[in-house]
């Protein structure tokens, strides 16, 4: 028997949440240095050099990138063809998450109910979207979500003659809308198809994929560059105060729909959007 225990599982998240909340990923620091060389504001210039030395401080200090160590939101793959052992999965995630978040001292932005608004005092619970998929193995992608931009995030139902000129212009004008508030350089994840929800989805996941990662269809990745280009014409610059490196990129990702609808979700990031990935394989048991 294929068996990868949950406490496989936590540890895994301990793990990312640890490197997520420390290190930048090689794309976005990527993504910083060269729009040093892109940028036309003296200013904005100076102010992605500040953010590179900050990241470079955050590793070399092992501090986090920022103080919002956000939301955890993960998106874990399930391969069919292996068994879970141990603890239920979520409240594995979970704990892998109570124990970085306490160990390594991040902010506890969690709230337990809405309006209650009582710390949690852990960070949990995390966001879990969990999918069933071919395989033996267990896939974990990680992203904690700061919510100066996830508060800037947008979605609507577009009408299907509106096309993809009504995409174009949603995505804008929520990135002008939103302005200096998710701390830019951005990421834009942008969700189309599905249903209200998986737009959503699909948003979130856009921002799980490298900014130096094309689309891999075509036309997608042909809106992916027009978006980038007229989103860096806006003017907001880094941080906001004016300058063409209003983004590092912008992910598309699509999903069939009906033929009376178009969701549209536009998930916005920061200059910190945190990624990291695992893929966990079957412990190999001899007495299986
Ligand atoms: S938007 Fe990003 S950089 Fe800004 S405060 Fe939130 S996590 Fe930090």
């Amino acid at each position: 028997m294929v068996r990868v225990s949950t406490e496989q599982i936590k540890r895994a998240v301990k793990r990312l949440c640890l490197q997520a909340n420390q290190e930048l990923t090689p794309d976005i620091l990527d993504g910083l240095k060269r729009a040093i060389d892109t940028e036309l504001s003296p200013l904005g210039k100076d102010i992605l050099d500040q953010l590179i030395v900050n990241a470079k401080l955050s590793k070399d200090n092992q501090m986090a990138l920022c103080q919002d160590t956000g939301m955890v939101v993960v998106f874990v793959e399930v391969g069919q063809g292996i068994f879970l052992s141990g603890v239920y999965i979520e409240d594995a995630i979970n704990q892998g998450i109570r124990e970085a978040y306490q160990d390594y001292y991040f902010r506890h932005s969690i709230v337990a109910d809405p309006f209650n608004r009582e710390n949690t005092s852990d960070n949990t619970p995390a966001v879990i979207h969990t999918r069933i998929v071919p395989g033996d193995h267990v896939r974990i992608r990680l992203s904690p979500k700061g919510f100066g931009s996830e508060n800037m995030s947008r979605l609507t139902m577009l009408k299907p003659a509106q096309g993809v000129d009504g995409v174009k212009q949603f995505v804008l004008d929520t990135v002008r809308g939103a302005g200096g508030n998710p701390c830019p350089p951005m990421v834009v994840g942008v969700g189309i198809g599905g249903t209200m929800e998986k737009a959503a989805q699909l948003s979130k996941e856009a921002l799980l994929r490298p900014v130096n990662q094309d689309s891999s269809i075509a036309h997608i990745a042909e809106l992916e560059r027009d978006l980038l280009a007229s989103i860096n014409r806006l003017g907001i610059g880094p941080q906001g105060f004016g300058g063409t490196s209003t983004a590092l990129g912008v992910n598309v990702e699509t999903f069939p729909t009906h033929i009376a609808g178009l969701p549209v979700a536009v998930n916005i990031s920061c200059h910190v959007t945190r990624h990291q990935e695992i893929i966990i394989y079957p412990e190999v048991n001899p007495d299986d």
